[in-house]
């Protein structure tokens, strides 16, 4: 068993690196999967990457409409369902609000850390508490296959400003 941060709380960091690597990323994930990136569903992903920050559809289209896009917002929303399929993306039901992944082909399941002062997410895999859930379930005879767990506090940063 191994447990990992899949993505970190990020300080002060060059964060277009970020931005970069994911697009790169969801190219050849998207191409190895025989999936289409088309050129909305890139800048929705684009969008959502802007930040560490979980976008909610609403700003996704706000975002659109001002890079000069008139999609409708079926048509914004479908993107964003593509891309959570796709693995590109996680949506938090807490916040009904979408965060990208930065590792889309390492099949996990995600336990979203949300700060609840600066709005950041960590992204993290712990598989005791998976295997935990699963035993347990099983053991009501319930066969759970999608565990998405969401943790809010305070991060490090904005923990030591208080
Ligand atoms: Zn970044
Ligand atoms: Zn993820
Ligand atoms: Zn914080």
């Amino acid at each position: 068993m191994s447990d990992k941060i899949i993505s970190p709380f990020f300080g002060q960091h060059n964060h277009a690196h970020c931005t970069q690597e994911a697009l790169e990323q969801a190219e050849v994930s998207c191409a190895g999967k025989g999936l289409k990136l088309t050129a909305l569903r890139k800048e929705v992903l684009t969008i959502v990457w802007q930040t560490h920050k979980p976008v909610g559809a609403y700003d996704v289209l706000e975002e659109l409409r001002t890079r000069g896009h008139k999609p409708s917002p079926p048509t914004a929303y479908r993107a964003l369902d593509f891309l959570v399929h796709a693995k590109l993306i996680h949506r938090l039901a807490s916040l009904n609000a979408y965060i990208g992944c930065p590792a889309p082909d390492e099949g996990h399941q995600g336990q979203f850390l949300i700060c609840t002062q600066c709005k950041s997410v960590a992204e993290i895999e712990d598989l005791r508490i998976i295997k935990a859930i699963d035993a347990t379930a099983a053991s009501t005879g319930f066969n759970a296959n999608r565990q998405s767990i969401e943790i809010t506090g305070l991060c490090g940063a904005c923990e030591s400003q208080t």
